[in-house]
């Protein structure tokens, strides 16, 4: 837990003031804006609302399509299916599995509107080769960066390359109030529509700066903001930002070393991180040969007494994702293959020395068969 949490969250709760306009709010938002370089932030009530809200303030059109990957999150695809889009799923890169830039082309049609990258554990995809498509055929980016707060990509923050980025302070993110997200964006008039968006529709934020006298139903909107308890825990949470991050760096570290020579012994792949990417220690997962070998490997560690985890299931091949979307040309093997090798190790802020090394005794007990 954070050092001030528990003290901001009373603070906001004897202020009596606990709907979602107050300090805390603010707090928050400010201090994303110095992590991330975002010149506006959107607090949501979670990534996935956020999300939402970036669906909302792009608006495509019925039947425009969104191109993004197959290996990612229900909520990236969700929100341009609620508002009548089409995600057309790529295929992701077998080492970082992130979306295969190769393939994006394949998949424009004179339909697409949008690439969705999503950083897959805060790695970053191919930003320059993304952004050099997105620029030829006139789309926009839009960032899932539920994974990547505080990861960079030759040296620019991620989250800043899409017209829009989603955050995600989800219980299971690095930086977490249970339930949060932001959006972030680049452009002032985007912004103002957003703002909009997420007041119901009304024009309330302007009446409150003062800009207007009264104010009322202006435009489409639902309720996004979270309230103040939220985002007090979430302003300690940011105010404790390096340190949350140098103790999961330690642990993903520990594990990088103490697992490499094993890995290598065993035909299993460890997280790649390319050139240039500087990455937030949000996952740390091993690829095994095969599915046998991870469910066996999962056995092994739980009889060890570790929780190990698998992944996304490739949205493309998912009920939703047939009835909603579809796979680019070539389908989506990489992310099926990665799918079925993939496992998470534990990784958490208060996960000590001696606690990585028991999972590491425990992963390098383990033989590949
Ligand atoms: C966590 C996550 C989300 C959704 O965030 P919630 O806060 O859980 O709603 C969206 N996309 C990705 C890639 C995520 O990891």
């Amino acid at each position: 837990m954070a050092e001030n949490q528990l003290a901001y969250v009373t603070d906001a709760m004897r202020r009596g003031w606990i709907s979602g306009q107050g300090p805390y709010n603010d707090r928050a938002a400010e201090l994303l804006a110095k992590v991330t370089g975002a010149r506006h932030v959107l607090l949501c009530t979670s990534g996935t609302t956020a999300l939402d809200l970036a669906a909302l303030t792009f608006d495509p059109g019925p039947g425009d399509e969104i191109i993004m990957p197959s290996f990612t999150f229900v909520s990236s695809a969700n929100a341009f299916v609620l508002r009548g889009a089409v995600p057309v799923f790529v295929d992701c890169r077998p080492d970082t599995l992130n979306i295969d830039e190769e393939r994006i082309e394949a998949a424009i049609t004179e339909r697409t509107r949008a690439v969705m990258v999503v950083h897959y554990a805060g790695v970053a995809c191919e930003m320059e080769r993304i952004g050099k498509i997105a620029e030829r055929y006139g789309l926009a980016v839009i960032e899932d960066n539920a994974h990547g707060l505080g990861g960079s990509y030759r040296g620019r923050p991620l989250g800043s390359f899409g017209s829009m980025a989603a955050l995600s302070f989800h219980a299971t993110k690095n930086v977490q109030c249970g339930e949060g997200g932001a959006v972030l964006l680049a452009d002032d008039r985007l912004a103002e529509r957003a703002e909009i968006l997420r007041e119901k529709g009304t024009n309330r934020r302007q009446f409150f700066r003062g800009q207007v006298d009264m104010y009322r139903w202006v435009d489409v909107g639902s309720a996004f903001q979270p309230s103040e308890i939220a985002a007090a825990h979430l302003a300690a949470q940011l105010e404790a930002f390096d340190e949350i991050q140098g103790r999961r760096h330690a642990v993903w570290n520990h594990y990088h070393q103490a697992l490499a020579g094993w890995a290598k012994e065993q035909g299993v792949a460890l997280p790649a991180v390319p050139d240039g990417c500087a990455h937030p220690a949000h996952l740390y997962y091993l690829l095994l040969p095969d599915l046998a070998n991870r469910q066996a490997l999962i056995g092994h560690l739980k009889e060890r007494g570790v929780q190990a985890v698998f992944h996304y299931s490739p949205l493309h091949s998912s009920p939703a994702g047939r009835r909603y979307g579809r796979p680019a040309p070539g389908g989506c093997p990489v992310a099926e293959n990665a799918a079925d090798r993939l496992l998470r190790l534990p990784l958490y802020a208060d996960l000590d020395e001696s606690a990585c090394a028991r999972v590491v005794d425990a992963v390098t007990g383990y033989r590949v068969s």
